[in-house]
């Protein structure tokens, strides 16, 4: 992929928007607080806000600057959101925490849309087809179309068809996964759902019978993620000439106080049997983008991704030659970010955001004005 010139926006006033803060003060009185108190005591520095570090900057320095836009002058803020043309939000943790849309983010993606920006929403989550997604999305207030939708597991099986792929697909993954490769005219295939052991498995393993051209093995979210369902993808992948995709590789979720594992541990327990990397469909691959960025639809030069999640949303957006803003209100926070600017070297350059905002419906303030 070309090389993209990133723009650079140096901001050179450090005075803080008398409004700007009684605003802050009034809607997130502790959160403002408590970043001001970190930021001093780490010497963060607010002089040059956006701009990104180039690949000859010091090792000592890469990656360590990601700008706290509440602690930005209002009228930069909104200069700089006004110098992009395309919006790219991430789902869960940036709009909505599984059925519940977080507050404000909705409508300030929304706002965003009605200012004359393109809207597209990127989520890793394979367990639901693009329909799926674009239908909750509406529900919870969204105003966007399918095509606007970038999905897993819709362009998981996007990239079989386009590769004109005709063998047998062993599925790990959601029913969604299944339905997307079906309309895809991939057909087949396993079904979703539970494959427990009943027997020993001495009598699981002589009695197991391979299914007939097996051309790819593909992982998935999935809850019914078990030894058997390992113990076939591994045997699987003893043929070299056998694909092993993965929808995403994302590490954990947590739901109250309970964490719980990500797609990536089914892929690490496969890679780690086999010997063999996965290739990765979903972020932080620039799969989901390239045929938008191809046919000219997203200028990354022009484009800003917004995640919860630094791991992913950050690279990929990096990757891409967007600019990034991680928001607060999923995997990832302020502390996140702080214990990033401790760390060197090249992955801190991938992970580290070029903004930071605790919520998504904070940028309403800075569309207002
Ligand atoms: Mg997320």
């Amino acid at each position: 992929m070309k090389i993209l010139k990133k723009k650079i926006y140096n901001f050179q006033n450090n005075i803080i928007d008398v409004d700007f803060i009684i605003m802050s003060l009034l809607s997130r009185f502790a959160d403002l607080i408590c970043h001001l108190k970190i930021c001093q005591n780490l010497h963060f520095d607010t002089s040059k806000p956006f701009s990104r570090q180039t690949e000859n900057t010091t090792k000592k320095t890469i990656g360590k600057q990601c700008t706290n836009l509440l602690l930005q002058p209002a009228t930069e803020v909104k200069s700089w959101l006004n110098s992009f043309n395309t919006i790219i939000a991430d789902g869960e943790g940036v709009l909505w925490i599984y059925d519940k849309p977080i507050p404000g983010a909705i409508d300030a993606l929304n706002q965003l849309k009605a200012s004359g920006k393109q809207i597209y929403v990127c989520t890793n989550n394979s367990t639901q087809t693009r329909q799926q997604h674009t239908f909750k999305a509406e529900r919870l207030g969204l105003n966007i179309r399918e095509n606007e939708l970038l999905c897993t597991a819709h362009a998981t099986a996007q990239y079989l068809k386009d590769m004109q792929f005709l063998k047998y697909a062993y599925v790990i993954g959601a029913e969604a996964l299944t339905t997307e490769l079906d309309a895809a005219g991939i057909v087949l295939h396993n079904d979703s759902g539970p494959d427990i052991m009943h027997e020993a498995v001495e009598k699981f393993a002589t009695e197991f019978r391979k299914e007939a051209n097996v051309g790819a093995v593909i992982v998935g979210y999935d809850t019914h993620f078990s030894f058997c369902k390992l113990a076939k993808a591994v045997t699987y992948l003893k043929n070299p000439d056998c694909l092993f995709l993965a929808t995403n590789v994302d590490a954990s979720s947590s739901t109250g106080d309970m964490v719980l594992p990500g797609t990536g541990s089914f892929v690490a327990a496969i890679e780690y049997s086999t010997g063999r990397k996965a290739y990765v469909i979903g972020k932080p691959s620039a799969n989901m983008c390239m045929q938008y960025i191809e046919n000219g639809l997203i200028q990354p030069e022009n484009t800003l991704m917004i995640g919860d999640n630094y791991q992913t949303d950050m690279p990929f957006g990096r990757n891409l030659g967007f600019q990034t803003l991680l928001v607060g209100t999923g995997t990832h926070t302020w502390s996140d970010v702080l214990h990033l600017k401790k760390l060197n070297g090249n992955l801190v350059k991938h992970f580290m955001p070029d903004a930071y905002i605790p919520k998504l419906a904070d940028l309403k303030y800075f569309l207002r004005r």
